[in-house]
């Protein structure tokens, strides 16, 4: 008897004075005041941030004290473009014959945890087959690890596009696809390819506004909707209140779906004055993904990587995207972090801030792109994109100083996504 009512003491106790988890921060990165504070403590409470306070302060009795005193901690990363569902490979197109969905959803569980032990506590999945939504629900549901997911499903494009999933196949496997598929024409078309991803579950649309490097057509940036087409799928996502992203290499194509409203430019490559000025005056993001043409160019290098039709493309448009981005950049066009993680190895998403530095970005300003500014380009920087008091506690940290050596980004050695520890190294 006087056991339990021991028992029952301390469990008063504990609902009395719930757990708190302290981080001791050695540097902080503050992305909303873009500044660097030394010697700092997040209180965390259940899966949110309570309170932020200047040095290490003592624990209660129950608190959990997290030492990361010799590390830079900074709000969990944000990646806007990532397709979770693949990665590059010299055999991605016989794979599209011989794999499964429930391959592609095995593949998928390994990209997914690369991706958040890399830092990225939220990704916006800009299209796959629709594996990425039962991924999104795994994860939430805790029988996956991996990051926050925003999901856009399949992708929608136009016949014989960059997103049409038969382009360049033989008369037997072409076919006739349609909305369902992510394939519309007309009007119409698009408007019921926007209903039919809402009812699959997508959390925003993906479209493809121009051609695209790793399908098989011979174009790499002509137009692929007319304005009239983007304006039916930007006013009809607007209904489900979801945000649409537009994979655009050509400038026409840049121009037509900013006057058209899409929340976001991918790629944006070959931007001219005009388009960067409808940017700023629409307010359009510009997501680079520098990385993925890099890593597309170099693999086209190798003999056999690509199909021929797809090797000439990566080699050309590749390696301008760094320009492009220096370019946008320094026109003050807003820009939030994307990479295109599967067009290269998932979880080496960091590296884009590298090539970021490399076209004339402070990495703190980088470090701002993948934090506050792509949770304001998704339409979540009420809950997560800084360490703030109410926000949810997706912290991370990483070995060294990021600001004097860009490297250190590389060295995430801390991840906590919604109060929960996923590496503590
Ligand atoms: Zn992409």
């Amino acid at each position: 008897m006087r056991k339990l009512l021991f028992l029952l003491g301390l469990l008063a106790a504990q609902l009395a004075f719930p757990q708190k988890t302290i981080i001791y921060c050695g540097k902080l990165i503050d992305v909303k005041s873009a500044q660097v504070l030394n010697e700092m403590s997040i209180i965390v409470e259940g899966n949110k941030i309570s309170d932020i306070q200047k040095g290490y302060v003592n624990p209660e009795l129950n608190d959990k004290v997290i030492d990361l005193k010799s590390k830079t901690v900074m709000p969990g990363l944000i990646d806007c473009h990532v397709h979770l569902e693949s990665e590059t490979s010299p055999h991605n197109f016989e794979d599209q014959f011989r794999l499964n969905e429930a391959d592609v959803a095995f593949q998928s569980i390994g990209y997914a945890k690369k991706t958040l032990m890399a830092g990225f506590t939220t990704v916006r999945d800009v299209g796959g087959s629709g594996v990425n939504i039962a991924l999104r629900k795994a994860i939430n549901k805790e029988e996956v690890i991996g990051p926050r997911i925003f999901t856009a499903g399949k992708i929608i494009g136009s016949t014989g596009g960059h997103a049409d999933p038969t382009t360049g196949l033989n008369d037997e496997f072409r076919g006739n696809p349609g909305p369902n598929e992510g394939v519309a024409n007309g009007v119409d078309e698009c408007i019921k390819a926007v209903r039919e991803r809402y009812k699959e579950g997508s959390d925003l649309i993906k479209i493809t506004a121009s051609a695209g490097v790793l399908s098989l057509e011979s174009s790499g940036q002509g137009a692929q909707f007319s304005e009239a087409e983007i304006k039916a799928i930007v006013s009809t996502a607007k209904d489900y209140g979801m945000a649409v992203a537009a994979h655009a290499h050509g400038a026409e194509a840049i121009k037509r779906a900013i006057r058209a409203g899409v929340t976001s430019i991918e790629h944006g490559t070959y931007m001219d004055d005009e388009a960067i000025e409808l940017f700023k005056k629409y307010g359009t993001w510009y997501v680079p993904t520098i990385i993925a043409g890099k890593a597309s160019s170099d693999s086209a290098k190798k003999p056999g990587y690509f199909p021929a039709i797809i090797t000439e493309k990566a080699l050309a448009i590749g390696p301008k995207i760094q320009s492009t981005f220096a370019k946008a950049y320094k026109a003050g066009v807003k820009i939030a972090f994307g990479t295109d993680a599967g067009v290269y190895a998932h979880g080496k998403n960091w590296m884009e801030f590298i090539y970021m530095t490399e076209a004339g970005m402070p990495i703190l300003e980088a470090i701002r792109c993948a934090t506050i500014s792509a949770s304001e380009l998704m339409g979540i920087s009420d809950k997560t994109g800084s360490i703030e008091k109410g926000k949810l506690a997706d912290i991370i940290a990483v070995d060294g100083d990021p600001i004097k050596n860009v490297m250190a980004m590389g060295k995430v050695d801390f991840v906590m996504k919604d109060g929960m520890i996923y590496k503590n190294l």
